[in-house]
């Protein structure tokens, strides 16, 4: 989670925040603290907080894969499958193939 793009808020607000699994919860908090967040602050919080960990490989339903790689923040990480070769990635829309 990008922190300085929640400034503004309370603490406590953020700490609800990161707390939430999604970005639903994320935008009925923000409504409930009366609280407006940019386009930018609620991809960055939905980012943090609503990452799915894939348990198998989309395409063949392996669960012989291995992380490739995780992006700065990481809210989305790139995974090689061992049994059919391919990448798949995963982020708060879960995983999917490349
Ligand atoms: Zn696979």
């Amino acid at each position: 989670m990008r922190e300085e793009l929640l400034k503004g808020l309370t603490e406590e607000q953020i700490e609800k925040i990161k707390n939430c699994k999604g970005q639903e919860e994320i935008l009925k908090i923000a409504k409930e603290e009366g609280v407006e967040l940019t386009d930018d602050q609620l991809e960055a919080v939905s980012g943090g907080c609503g990452f799915v960990q894939p348990t198998n490989c989309p395409g063949c339903q392996s669960t012989n894969f291995i992380t490739a790689d995780i992006n700065m923040d990481g809210s989305r990480v790139t995974y090689y499958c061992n049994n059919c070769h391919r990448k798949f990635v995963s982020d708060s829309d879960g995983p999917r193939m490349l």
